[in-house]
């Protein structure tokens, strides 16, 4: 028996795709960040000084992941957020293989590694969502956006 559609769950259903879908599908780089846990080099990354409002998404599944309004300027060279845009969009994973424990962050609908939670960040929280610029896709809100003047393809 398979349900379609729970009816208490918060989760989003778990996307799984083979490993050569996701290399088809993913540029390099996010390949190597959401499907095998690599850290792109601080400073590189595009969201890195991005200010605009709307939404990033995961750039694996289109999962909402986080809002501007979390992003703050970290200082350490990563996109930083006090929260996730929900408690469902991501999963935290203790990872605790080195000397340093930290904590994985990954998206909760298609398991791709995002970044690590510290508990260093501003109030009120007092988390620091590190997150790969890679690994995110932003999408700017509407009312952010360019109304137009009719041109085709922008
Ligand atoms: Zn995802």
């Amino acid at each position: 028996m398979r349900r379609t559609r729970a009816t208490q769950a918060t989760t989003p259903p778990e996307i799984h795709k083979p490993d050569e879908q996701w290399r088809q599908e993913l540029t390099r780089q996010q390949y190597d960040v959401l499907r095998r846990g690599h850290t792109e080099q601080a400073f590189t990354g595009r969201y890195l000084y991005a200010k605009g409002n709307g939404s990033y998404y995961c750039a694996g599944c289109g999962n909402e992941l986080f809002r501007s309004d979390a992003k703050f300027a970290s200082g350490t060279g990563w996109p930083s957020f006090v929260q996730p845009a929900s408690e469902a969009a991501v999963e935290l994973r203790t990872d605790q293989g080195w000397l340093l424990r930290r904590t994985e962050v990954v998206c909760r609908r298609c398991g791709g590694h995002l970044g690590h939670v510290f508990r260093d960040g501003p109030r009120p929280t007092r988390r620091r969502y590190c997150i790969n610029s890679c690994a995110l896709s932003f999408e700017p809100t509407p009312s952010d956006r360019d109304p137009g003047d009719g041109q085709p393809g922008g």
